[in-house]
């Protein structure tokens, strides 16, 4: 089969028999190493969405695959009705890196985000004394927490909720870094307060140290849940293993997921030790929640993180990046008006549609995701080089000079 014929097969078989809920890109990938990709046409690409913050080492990092490899020859999947010997070593490492406290496993951060929502709700039930009385959790304006029902309530945007409704009650909204806005909302039926640290697909907006620490005041004052969706600022994207501690403060719960497997599917929630028992056993669950295979994954990611030092080059590589990104802004002011963000998560603002911008970078050889705000979203892999993220600029360059 030659490659014109497999690359129209592919396209025939998703627009005969894959549900249309994207607007995919007309692009087939076929392989991966590091930062590059190639369609299935031999055409190579920079690929800094990194399957949306996803590949935190790159494709087919070695140390990654030689894990996962090794793991599916020796055992894949238990349940959790036993222990697996990666599960309880990947959650000494996360509670490593969040502090004293628990890890639960689950598969997607909609997942995580859900086992959060739960926990505030039996924390309202702690701290009321009584099932219905405090379940209330504020959540920021331009959020995005997942498609489940309860990530779905935590997101205020009509694109995500439209045609789901009725939604979860018990979600009020405030906004991002007004302090004052969450502070109005709490009453005595408030259970949490629950952010995204870096708003990711709202526009790249992050949540300020200050508004963080006081955040953390509030919720230590009322006796509410500080819950930080970490699922795509988390694992190292802002050159701290969680992008809060930048602003050093301790959150009482976290969700992850996305680069925590580097591309195998896991999330999982941290749980500061006073509220790690509202979990009892049979209060929640899911089969495949910590597999050795997605643990394996994690762990090889964990490893390369600490091996090769990434939230050193991350931090270290964004610092002239950004510059040359700010550049690129005093050079095309009618394109190009703004720089949001961290270390390798980076939003920039454009002038006219970013759809049509995303396709010209495609076209011009590198792959990137738009987000709210009119914003193209830049998300190396953690382990991408100087010359890479040069190459990003040289692309943008050329793509905004000739618009
Ligand atoms: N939370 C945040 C901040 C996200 O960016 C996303 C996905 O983009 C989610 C939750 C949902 O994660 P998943 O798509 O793995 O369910």
């Amino acid at each position: 089969m030659n490659s014109e014929i497999t690359h129209t097969r592919t396209a025939d078989l998703y627009d005969a028999h894959v549900v249309q809920n994207y607007g995919r890109a007309p692009l087939t990938l076929a392989r991966g190493v590091g930062s590059r990709v190639w369609d299935d046409e031999g055409r190579a690409y920079l690929d800094f969405t990194s399957g949306i913050a996803v590949s935190a080492l790159g494709h087919c990092h070695p140390h990654w695959v030689k894990a996962i490899r090794k793991q599916a020859g020796e055992l894949i999947h238990t349940s959790n009705l036993f222990r697996n010997p990666n599960q309880g070593e990947l959650a000494r490492r996360l509670v490593q890196q969040a502090g004293p406290g628990r890890v639960y496993f689950c598969n997607s951060g909609a997942e995580a985000n859900e086992t959060l929502l739960k926990l505030a709700r039996l924390h309202g039930i702690r701290k009321s004394g009584e099932e219905g009385n405090c379940y209330k959790v504020i959540c920021a304006e331009n959020a995005f927490h997942g498609r489940t029902f309860g990530g779905m309530s935590a997101t205020r945007q009509e694109k995500i909720q439209k045609g789901f409704r009725p939604l979860v009650p018990g979600f009020a909204f405030a906004k991002l870094n007004d302090l004052e806005s969450f502070e109005d909302l709490i009453d005595e039926q408030t259970a949490a307060i629950f952010i995204e640290t870096i708003q990711g697909e709202g526009g790249v907006n992050p949540a300020t140290p200050e508004f963080l620490r006081g955040l953390r005041a509030l919720c230590s004052k009322h006796n509410l849940l500080l819950m930080l969706d970490e699922v795509q600022c988390g694992i190292g994207r802002t050159g701290a293993f969680f992008a809060f501690q930048h602003a050093a403060v301790r959150p009482d719960a976290i969700g992850m997921a996305k680069g925590l497997g580097g591309g195998f599917p896991i999330g999982a929630v941290w749980i500061s030790a006073p509220f790690a028992d509202l979990f009892q056993p049979g209060s929640h669950g899911t089969t495949f929640g910590g597999t050795p295979l997605a643990c394996a994954a994690a762990l090889a990611v964990m490893d390369v993180l600490e091996k090769e030092d990434l939230l050193g080059n991350v931090t270290r590589l964004s610092v002239s990046w950004h510059e040359a990104l700010r550049a690129l802004i005093r050079e095309f002011p009618q394109h190009m008006v703004g720089l949001r963000g961290q270390g390798f998560i980076i939003g920039l603002q454009m002038n006219g549609d970013v759809l049509v911008w995303c396709a010209a970078l495609r076209a011009a050889g590198m792959l990137v995701p738009i987000a709210g705000g009119n914003v193209v979203r830049l998300l190396p892999p953690l382990n991408a080089t100087a010359d890479e993220l040069a190459e990003s600029v040289t692309i943008l360059r050329r793509v905004l000079a000739a618009a």
